[in-house]
């Protein structure tokens, strides 16, 4: 729970931070400090369909910064590469441009993060992949009919005539 009603200092310059959407933010430094389902929910929404992403928190010491809100010193994290600090019960702290570092890295496929595995019918990729796969058979369908007619046509007339509109 994050006390809205008691003034929250920046970790780093100290001076209040002010609200600015879904996080609280640091004029100073544009540090930001917002809730863990905000975060998350801002993750889901960088996905290509929206969808829920387990963060890969690493462990990575450090020397910690206090919560805004409770003063205590935070956990020390790694987070697809960025360093952040977070308190279990308040938020989590990121420096100047580490939000939208983590937000674009999150973005992408190759990123090292554990996305769950959803049942097959529900995965949208795998529809597509079926819908791409019935495609390919139909296309194939009529090759293998073309061929056919071909076949047939070649052991109808040995010496097939010339087309009329081919020149000689
Ligand atoms: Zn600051
Ligand atoms: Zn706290």
């Amino acid at each position: 729970m994050i006390y809205r009603d008691h003034t929250e200092a920046c970790p780093r310059c100290a001076v209040d931070l002010v609200d600015a959407g879904s996080v609280r933010a640091c004029t100073n430094c544009q540090g930001m400090w917002l809730a863990a389902d905000v975060l998350t929910e801002m993750v889901a929404t960088m996905q290509p369909e929206p969808r829920w992403v387990e963060l890969d928190f690493e462990p990575d010491p450090r020397a910690p910064l206090a919560c805004p809100t409770c003063v205590k010193p935070m956990a020390t994290w790694s987070l697809l590469g960025v360093p952040i600090d977070r308190c279990d019960d308040h938020g989590i702290w990121f420096d100047h441009d580490e939000l939208e570092q983590v937000l674009r890295t999150s973005a992408e496929p190759a990123a090292p993060i554990d996305v769950p595995q959803p049942e097959p019918a529900d995965e949208p990729t795998t529809r597509r992949r079926r819908e791409a796969a019935a495609f390919a058979v139909g296309i194939r369908r009529r090759v293998i009919d073309r061929q056919q007619d071909m076949t047939h046509v070649g052991s109808a007339t040995r010496d097939p005539m010339p087309r009329p509109d081919e020149p000689e």
